[in-house]
């Protein structure tokens, strides 16, 4: 082991600290220590991820480690950076952008323990290094709630809030989320280094994400006897998987530009991200997006966009174009395949012939019928889990206008079903469609209580989305329609 980076005992928690990335050197980041925040306080707390980490119980009650995540104290053992990483915004080069309100401590149990909204770093450009309150509660319990639903994703250990003002559209209070991931690296990691013609850090980077996360890619028996090319194979397929996972459950990203692209295909950097309420498949969910280019229905081509940017960066190392362009080839058989089998579960269809052309033309009917009605997307999958164990299909028909094509539409699946044992498709539907997921309004809810201080509507939701597929009888409103003023709420990118 380097000497210089013995892991270290952090004094007041016992957890044990290192840091592979932070060996890199000087060329990946910045080594800096998090700014404070005045009067601390803990807004949610995730014993999953406090478990996950090793953090001995009690400690998320702790004064030590609440300040510690505030910035308010160092951390024996971390070792505070923030990354530099360049990347594409929105179509166009963004040129340098970096870790500009982030600081990576280090890793714990393996997993890398990053503050966002820690303050101002190098590279904080025009902003202010500071997260709201508003977007740190909707990215904590969002990263939470992607995870029960089994969607690869960074998770969230807590939120810790201050009242000092941060100046957005209007004034707002400042908090921390305590993210963790097996890594934060992102495509723009790559790009980075690649726009600077700098190689060999380029070079280095690819090595040190191969020998970490993906030591498959050494081995021939991939794409070919080139590890570089076999990486974009390996990135392309789980990012394919994690955007499928995406179009079936309703999750719209909002911002997927290069650099909030993860290169372990997680779900990263929750900004403004909605589920779907009624299902229109071209819905923009962020405000800022006017043109549409992270509408819901377009996420698979941005992805696979991202995925050639990736593969530019990538070329130096490569050094194939053909064989860059069948790693990246990959995506759409992956994509699709992943798809069809994630909604086939959704309609309990796993026998012998699922996913057949008969079951595409089945999903794509009814996926044209949910948008010609606008129907709840949530909300429908649940109702019609519930109608297949029950054999009681009135509460599916209810949310239709256009009753007669939904009749015409059930007749079709229910035949599909006669091949099906119906007690194992309905006990499949119910653990993969939802009953609970972050809709927009009952985000707005947990944050408008917060702002007064009142943190148990966060925590409530916390509860019921870590097991989201649960009955939760106490918190039946929140698994219903949404309230009308849910489809005026703007969410932007201004977080
Ligand atoms: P995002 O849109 O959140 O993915 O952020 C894009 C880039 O802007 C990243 O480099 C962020 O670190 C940076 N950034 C976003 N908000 C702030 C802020 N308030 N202060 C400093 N940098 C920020
Ligand atoms: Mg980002």
């Amino acid at each position: 082991m380097n000497t210089l980076l013995q892991p270290f005992q952090i004094s007041h928690t016992g957890l044990v600290w290192n840091n592979h990335f932070q060996r890199l050197g000087p060329d990946f980041y910045t080594a800096l220590a998090p700014q404070g925040m005045p009067a601390p306080y803990w807004v949610g707390r995730s014993l999953a991820v406090a478990e996950m980490l090793g953090l001995p119980a009690g400690q998320l009650q702790s004064d030590a480690l609440l300040q510690a995540l505030a910035g308010n104290q160092p951390i024996s053992g971390s070792q505070p950076l923030a990354s530099v990483y360049s990347g594409h915004q929105f179509g166009h080069w963004a040129g340098q952008l970096g870790d500009g309100r982030a600081c990576l401590l280090g890793e714990v149990n393996g997993l890398e323990v990053q503050l966002k909204g820690s303050g101002l770093t190098p590279y904080s450009r025009m902003g202010d290094g500071r997260a709201v309150l508003r977007s740190s509660i909707r990215e904590f319990l969002c990263s939470e709630a992607m995870h029960a639903l089994g969607i690869p994703t960074t998770r969230a250990l807590c939120v810790v809030g201050s009242d000092e003002e941060v100046a957005r559209e209007s004034l707002e209070t400042a908090a921390v989320v305590t993210r963790v991931a097996t890594s934060f690296i992102r495509f723009g990691h790559f790009e980075h280094f690649a726009a600077r013609n700098q190689i060999a850090q380029l070079k280095t980077l690819a090595d040190y994400v191969i020998a970490r996360y993906y030591p498959d890619c050494q081995s021939a028996s991939l794409l070919a006897a080139n590890p570089y090319a076999n990486l974009l194979m390996q990135v392309t397929e789980r990012t394919a998987v994690m955007v499928a996972h995406w179009q079936a459950v309703g999750f719209c990203h909002g911002v997927m530009n290069t650099d909030n692209m993860s290169m372990l295909g997680l779900t990263i950097d929750y900004g403004p991200f909605q589920f779907l309420d009624a299902y229109d498949p071209g819905h923009i969910c962020n405000h800022t997006d006017r043109g549409g280019r992270y509408a819901f229905d377009r996420q698979p081509d941005i992805a696979h966009w991202n995925l050639y940017a990736l593969a530019q960066a990538l070329m130096p190392l490569i050094e194939d174009q053909a064989l860059a362009l069948q790693a990246l080839d990959t995506f759409k058989s992956v994509f699709e395949r992943t798809w069809l089998q994630l909604m086939c579960a959704k309609l309990g269809l796993t026998g012998n012939g699922a996913g057949t052309d008969i079951d595409h033309t089945l999903l794509q009917d009814l996926l044209a019928l949910l948008a010609q009605d606008r129907v709840d997307y949530t909300l429908f999958w649940r109702r019609l889990s519930q109608a297949v164990a029950s054999q009681q299909f009135a509460p599916v028909r209810d949310l239709f206008l256009d009753t007669a094509a939904w009749d015409a539409w059930l007749l079709r699946y229910a035949e599909r079903l006669v091949g099906e044992n119906q007690n194992q498709a309905a006990a499949l539907m119910l653990k993969t469609n939802p009953k609970y997921v972050l809709r927009n309004y009952l985000g707005e809810l947990a944050i408008e209580a917060a702002k007064g201080k009142d943190f148990s509507m966060v925590a409530n939701l916390l509860t019921l989305l870590e097991r989201p597929f649960d009955e939760h009888p106490a918190f039946e409103t929140y698994a219903g329609l949404p309230p009308d003023w849910a489809s005026r709420i703007e969410i932007s990118c201004s977080s």
